[in-house]
């Protein structure tokens, strides 16, 4: 089946879907985005993903090319073009094309936007989760504002690179006090020998995950306390269990940290029954 992209206002096939040379995403990573799980070809949690957008193109001075009524709309009908019934949805918006120039291009200049969806298998999804995630651990080296999800992601490549050239599935970004922040695409948790569910407080040093606050929620509901600190490498490997979230991933148990085996170095009951739940508490649309 052909795939097919939405590029400014046109659904082009996949293979001729194009951004313009100088737009300032490809010449400064310029631009924001967004990924929503798409389950039973219905968007997971857009409302909320759809608020970090607005969030992040607001903290860099972006507008929105469209109104969220109409992104709404091109979102469900990438998913339908492309028959994606469990899989991801993704959403970039630039600052536009314009002369390059590091400040901001003249007012007036459109933003670009660019949605595509994709299948993402499901069985393989339920076996990486039967098994559990080998994670390592790396300095945190990006800039100091990973609440905006920003286009700019390098230092992300190369810590899941390295993840990968290690047989691992995700890095951990360790800040300079030796505290996790959080993996390359997803947010870190630990569940403490002494039963306490520890995820970092969402500042400015993480990105606000949606799949993070429905797991909070998820927590809440059936009444087991959790906190939100900065937990260190030591803590983690200590654990009695561990595991991360993102929208592409729900919840993945995490078996290893540096090769160092979290509790019996298989996935915790509490991290697979979260992962059981999830969908529990999130919204569809
Ligand atoms: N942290 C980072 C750096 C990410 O890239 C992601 C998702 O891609 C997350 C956390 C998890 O966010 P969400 O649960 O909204 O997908």
């Amino acid at each position: 089946m052909s795939r097919i992209a939405y590029v400014n206002g046109r659904y082009r096939p996949h293979r001729d879907a194009r951004v313009h040379v100088e737009d300032r995403g490809y010449q400064f990573a310029d631009g924001v985005y967004e990924v929503c799980e798409v389950r039973e070809a219905r968007l997971v949690d857009e409302r909320r993903h759809m608020a970090r957008l607005v969030r992040s193109l607001g903290e860099l001075r972006i507008g929105l090319p469209m109104p969220l009524s109409a992104l709404s709309v091109v979102l469900h009908e990438t998913v339908r073009r492309n028959r994606v019934r469990n899989g991801i949805v993704y959403v970039e918006i630039t600052r536009g094309v314009a002369r390059r120039d590091f400040a901001f291009p003249p007012p007036g200049t459109t933003p670009s936007i660019v949605v595509t969806a994709r299948s993402l298998d499901s069985a393989k999804a339920e076996n990486t989760a039967a098994e559990g995630i080998a994670v390592i651990t790396l300095a945190e080296t990006r800039w100091a504002r990973p609440d905006i999800k920003s286009v700019s992601l390098l230092p992300n490549v190369l810590a899941k690179q390295a993840a990968r050239e290690a047989g691992a599935r995700e890095a951990w970004l360790v800040d300079a006090h030796g505290f996790v922040t959080e993996g390359a695409s997803s947010n870190a948790w630990i569940i403490t020998a002494g039963g306490e569910v520890v995820t970092r407080p969402a500042d400015h040093s993480i990105l606000s995950g949606i799949s993070r606050a429905v797991v909070l929620d998820a927590l809440a509901a059936k009444g087991l306390p959790f906190t939100e600190r900065p937990f260190t490498v030591a803590e983690a490997k200590a654990a009695r269990e561990a595991f991360i979230t993102a929208a592409s991933q729900i919840v993945q148990p995490v078996v290893s940290i540096d090769g160092t085996p979290v509790g019996d170095g298989r996935p915790g009951p509490l991290a697979l029954m979260l992962r059981r739940e999830f969908h529990r508490h999130a919204e569809f649309t």
